[in-house]
């Protein structure tokens, strides 16, 4: 679907137009398809405060990038910076700076009290104006949750209102702002989520907090084809956001099980040859979906590695007006099925060894949405389902679900236009996602290098202004 205003408002007088008349001003997004480029590329300053536990990790997974690495110096609250290695140049913070850099990241591990929040204005007061377009701000952390003593959870928390407000402060040129909250002891498992959200695979997640847990090393992984040797099942795979689902994973790699109702044959065909993946007609609320889906996936591959549920519905009505039908179908297509199909593969032990689960939530799960009681309903349950799960899965299986904003599909192109247009700009980037913005949030969840990502709710919805 194309986004006309974006497309006028980045010509010569399309700019001067929107900045005469106070209009949005949306930046194209960049987005990287190609899984032999590197993750990021320009100048990277690495910022860390005393007691940093990060910072040496992020040295080493960042000299495998294609950047210039530099460390803050010059300033005593940010002087374990240096153990971003050898690589890194330090950059004295006092002087001028003369770099744009594509990316600003701070390991804030070490900061243990509200007073020691002032390495934040430190490192980020003189840098953040050096910020390129599309360019990408990283905090690490560690999970409040893990926190014994009331201060230390309190810097730790806070670092989530910083990262929220600088994602809205550097939107408007397509930067985006995240925050990962390790568990202690999960530097090993930052890796992935490190390449994620510093390369354009995330143009359009910002503002989120991601919580990593403390899992077994992984595996070292073919970083142009991760997921080879992974078969996929996606649902609801004929078109939109499950198409792209589709497409990304076999891009990186797995044999794809694409999943629709037998109305939708020819399209998912379509898609599912294109890939060498294989079809399968079925629709997911029929009693019999669960041991249909888990015959073919043993008969043809002895099991699933990854299990997308992205079919959904919307029955939008006001509840006074719904019909029963709406209710059930919704519940029963985005919530349900889900539930029961996974019952059926863990039972028959046919989700394997470090398989991955994800879920499609929705910002009307976690905001609400007029006219759509069933459907936010249903996405809400999605996430209390994810978090559940999470603690129950074993045999290094992780489950996590994504929850879409406004992503330009059939879905949203059939919206009233007025809504449509709201939807678009009400948010951080002022624009609309691709279904591959949510498709790639979902590669990398399947990685089995995000194997301590497990419970998480990452929103893809350029951290729009609607939920929290
Ligand atoms: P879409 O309508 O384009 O595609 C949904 C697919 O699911 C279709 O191919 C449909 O045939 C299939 N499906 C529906 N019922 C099914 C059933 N009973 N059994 C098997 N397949 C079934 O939607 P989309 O925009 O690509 O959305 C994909 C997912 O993302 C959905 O879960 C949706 O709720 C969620 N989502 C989308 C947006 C958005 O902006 N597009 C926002 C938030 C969440």
């Amino acid at each position: 679907m194309s986004d006309l205003y974006l497309k006028i408002v980045n010509t010569a007088a399309g700019k001067t137009a929107a900045q005469t008349l106070g209009l949005p001003a949306p930046v194209p997004l960049k987005r990287l398809r190609r899984t032999d480029q590197p993750f990021i590329e320009g100048d990277i300053l690495i910022g860390a405060a005393g007691g940093a536990k990060a910072v040496a990790t992020l040295g080493s997974v960042l000299s495998a990038s294609a950047a210039n690495l530099h460390h803050a110096s010059g300033n005593q609250r940010l002087n374990d910076s240096a153990k971003a290695g050898n690589k890194a140049q330090p950059l004295e913070l006092g002087a001028d700076i003369h770099q744009t850099f594509s990316a600003l990241v701070f390991d804030a591990t070490g900061l243990r009290s509200p007073d020691d929040l002032r390495a934040l204005y430190d490192f980020f007061h003189p840098t953040i104006k050096k910020l390129g377009g599309n360019a990408r701000v990283l905090v690490i952390g560690q999970n409040p949750a893990s926190c014994r003593k009331p201060p230390h959870a309190a810097a730790q928390q806070a670092l989530e209102g910083f990262v929220r407000s600088v994602g809205k402060e550097i939107g408007k040129k397509g930067s985006t702002a995240n925050l990962l909250w390790m568990a202690p002891g999960a530097e090993k498992q930052l890796d992935s989520s490190v390449r994620f959200f510093l390369s354009p695979r995330s143009a359009y997640v910002s503002g989120q907090v991601v919580k990593i847990g403390k899992r077994e090393s992984s595996k070292a992984t073919n970083p142009v084809a991760p997921l080879t040797g992974k078969v996929a099942l996606v649902t609801g795979a004929s078109r939109g956001i499950g198409a792209a689902i589709a497409e990304t994973l076999a891009r990186d790699g797995a044999t794809v099980v694409g999943l629709d109702i037998p109305p939708a044959m020819e399209e998912l065909e379509k898609v599912t040859s294109a890939i060498n993946g294989k079809a399968l007609a079925c629709d997911i609320t029929d009693a019999k979906a669960p041991k249909l889906i888990g015959d073919f996936l043993e008969e043809h591959f002895g099991g699933v590695d990854l299990v997308i549920h992205n079919a959904g519905i919307t029955r939008d009505k006001t509840l006074g007006n719904m019909p029963e039908h709406f209710w059930d179908m919704t519940i029963a297509v985005n919530l349900s099925a889900e539930e029961l199909i996974d019952e059926e593969l863990i039972h028959r032990e046919l989700l394997k060894e470090n398989g991955r689960i994800v879920c499609i939530s929705s910002i009307s799960g976690i905001a609400g949405n007029f006219g759509q009681t069933n459907y936010s309903t249903a996405k809400c349950g999605v996430i209390g389902y994810v978090e559940a799960m999470a603690r129950q899965v074993r045999n290094g299986v992780t489950i996590n679900a994504v929850a879409p904003g406004f992503i330009e599909t059939q879905m949203t192109a059939a919206m009233p236009i007025t809504l449509r247009e709201a939807g678009r700009r009400m948010n951080s980037l002022s624009q609309g996602g691709q279904p591959v913005d949510v498709a790639e949030t979902i590669a990398w969840y399947c990685s089995p290098a995000s194997n301590g990502v497990n419970g998480n709710v990452v929103r893809v919805c350029g951290q729009s202004l609607i939920g929290k």
